[in-house]
């Protein structure tokens, strides 16, 4: 909480000799690991060979990997990286001065590439794993269509092919997001489509059907497991992703660390928990390790409340329940959240990880309404310059709502967020809140039961 006299530049960059050479391991410092993965034909936890027709085997290891505390990244990752990395941290100046909080205000911005989140630095992960395995290509699913370009990006770089199969709403209403995609070499499918025996199943059920993320995962899965060279690869929730993600926290230290500054508060949205999992792991390495203390918040949306009213079980991560089970805070497979314009913040479960940590209560979470999440949104982008993603608002709503806390108190605290993309794709969203034609729907305890009724007895 001390703000020292040293003068903080309104963005503190690392120096490329400065990047992380090791991904952190949070599941190391753990004392209760997060539940191993269960195969769902058996119900016992996934083995190795278990996961082989799916993931790439690097990709297992470092899944099933709990002991480990720095995983090495390779060279050419770190090549890369370079590219769009390291990103800055920037001191909030303006929002402080705008909002009249005795506060600090950081924030690690992700945007500063084309995919425009911080999903690229899992993708070039996973991307490199596959290509060292000699394998032909990849396939995936995509909502809103981060993942799906930073995938194709990662591809496209290391010359692999990248199927994608994105979610049929997002497909017809994001046809610039597609056309990215098209671009850098990725051929993309509308889910459900008619080129896998799950998506046929969901269309002859439901015609007509605009598709969801749990379906596409599936249609992806299968794609890769029916084509000899190709594995499949998810760009949040699993343990892996959060593992890549680690960069971001990694830098995020190293950056206060430079200039003696200690975080009080740290804050990110949550969809599957990758950004949040990564910006947080080497503090909370400290909190588990005893050598301080720090508030963790997770946000997620009123619409999609996995952490502050799912529950704590085993579930299915995907609708054609083909994907190994997890234990994690859980809405049902079968939950399908209203439309909500935060298309990356939609799934319905959590990281296992995360959602072990918030069960021990070393972790906090909050649910934001839509309405409120734009106009903190508009507010950082009029004062701060940068228009963020409707995702990475929900992090920015929060540490707001913090920085006035400190108002009425007086005190000078240090509040640190994930800024992890922008919201160019995102026009209709903003288009609707400029119009006052926004809605909240939070589903009431009845929506939810029928999610829950879909959670297998395990
Ligand atoms: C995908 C995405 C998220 C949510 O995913 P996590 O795995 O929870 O980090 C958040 N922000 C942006 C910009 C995204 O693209």
């Amino acid at each position: 909480m001390e703000n020292e006299s040293k003068e903080i530049p309104y963005k503190i960059y690392l120096s490329e000799s400065e990047m992380p050479t090791s991904w952190y391991n949070v599941r190391a410092d753990m004392k209760k690991k997060p539940a191993p993965l269960l195969n769902p034909a058996t119900h016992k936890p996934c083995t190795f060979s278990d996961l082989q027709p799916v993931f790439c085997d690097e990709l297992i290891k470092q899944e099933l990997n709990d002991t480990d505390r720095l995983i090495p990244i390779p060279q050419e990752i770190r090549d890369f990286y370079k590219m769009f990395r390291p990103s800055p941290l920037v001191r909030a100046y303006c929002l402080e001065k705008k909002l009249g909080t005795p506060a600090h205000i950081y924030y690690k911005f992700e945007g500063n590439n084309t995919s425009g989140s911080h999903k690229l630095n899992s993708a070039i992960a996973q991307a490199y794993y596959a290509k060292q395995q000699g394998l032909k290509g990849v396939t995936t699913e995509t909502g809103a269509g981060q993942w799906g370009t930073a995938l194709s990006m990662a591809c496209a770089y290391l010359g692999l092919d990248c199927k994608v199969f994105m979610v049929k709403c997002s497909y017809e209403q994001k046809p610039f997001r597609r056309e990215v995609m098209r671009t850098y070499g990725a051929s993309v499918t509308p889910s459900p489509s008619m080129t896998t025996d799950v998506g046929k199943k969901m269309n002859e059920e439901f015609p007509g059907t605009s598709g969801s993320l749990g379906c596409a995962i599936s249609e992806a899965v299968e794609t890769a497991v029916k084509n000899p060279g190709y594995r499949y690869v998810l760009g949040s929730v699993l343990n892996q992703v959060l593992l890549h993600q680690s960069v971001i926290g990694v830098e995020t230290k190293s950056a206060l660390d430079k200039y003696g500054i200690k975080a009080d508060i740290i804050i990110g949205c949550a969809g599957g928990g990758s950004n949040l999992g990564g910006l947080i792991s080497p503090f909370m390495g400290e909190m588990l390790r005893g050598e301080r203390n720090y508030k963790f918040i997770a946000v997620e949306p009123a619409s999609c409340p996995s952490l502050t009213r799912g529950k704590f079980v085993y579930d299915f991560c995907d609708t054609g329940h083909v994907c190994p089970l997890s234990k994690m805070y859980t809405l049902g497979s079968e939950f399908i959240p209203s439309a909500n314009h935060a298309g990356g913040l939609r799934y319905h479960g959590m990281s296992a990880i995360l959602s072990e940590l918030y069960d021990e209560g070393l972790m906090e979470a909050r649910a934001v309404e839509q309405t409120a999440v734009f106009e903190a949104a508009e507010e950082f982008a009029r004062i701060e310059g940068i228009l963020p993603a409707p995702e990475s608002s929900h992090a920015i709503r929060v540490a707001i709502d913090e920085a006035l806390k400190c108002k009425e108190t007086g005190e000078a605290k240090n509040i640190v967020f994930g800024l992890t993309g922008t919201g160019y794709f995102d026009m209709k969203a903003y288009e609707a809140f400029n119009d006052g034609k926004m809605s909240d729907y939070i589903p009431t305890d009845e929506d939810l039961k029928r999610g829950f009724d879909a959670i297998p007895k395990i």
